[in-house]
């Protein structure tokens, strides 16, 4: 299997570097490709008013892209530098097709600066390795897992993703391992 990151608007090269080295130890026997060139999505995306992009809209707009251009990639990660949010939800961390080919992570929110909070690069760099694992997780059929620090556990706030690991459960890596997808399990 292959997956393409792929910045959408401009992007800190140390994200997607990180993401992807993190994403290749997590899910050994995929094949990640980086995208060098941004894409740019319609400015019709943005909710002036709430000040978020609406993310239902990028994600589909992301999957019609992938279809478009043939992309040789079985599934694509959208990785954007900004805040967004779904209907019903205040905002969201990143959205996924489940079962799909589509997920995207919106990195606003994983910033130690949006909370006032001098917490390191390191911290950050690690929240986005966390949601890129969970997104990813949900385009290869997994919902959410109650277990605590398990990688699919749904984050509500910055404290959810900083508790879990970037790593899954027994019984997650088990359900991927049925779908030959290895993946790393904590003890
Ligand atoms: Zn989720
Ligand atoms: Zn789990």
């Amino acid at each position: 299997m292959k997956i393409l990151l792929q910045p959408l608007g401009s992007l800190d090269t140390s994200v997607l570097k990180y993401v992807a080295s993190g994403l290749r130890e997590v899910y050994s026997n995929i094949e990640f490709h980086v995208s060098s060139k941004p894409l740019q999505l319609p400015e019709v995306f943005y909710d002036r008013k709430r000040g978020q992009y609406v993310s239902p809209l990028i994600v589909e707009y992301l999957r019609r892209w992938v279809e478009d251009t043939r992309c040789i990639h079985d599934k694509v990660l959208g990785i954007m530098d900004a805040d967004a949010y779904t209907p019903g939800l205040n905002f969201v961390f990143g959205e996924a097709e489940l079962g799909g080919k589509t997920a995207v992570i919106y990195l606003a929110r994983l910033k130690p600066s949006f909370y006032g909070t001098s917490a390191s690069q390191r911290v950050f760099l690690e929240r986005c390795l966390k949601e890129a694992v969970h997104e990813l997780g949900h385009t290869l059929g997994l919902k959410h897992c109650a277990t605590p620090r398990c990688v699919m556990r749904f984050s509500n706030s910055i404290y959810d993703t900083d508790f879990k690991s970037y790593y899954f459960c027994p019984r997650c890596t088990e359900v991927l391992w049925n779908l030959g997808i290895q993946a790393k399990s904590f003890k």
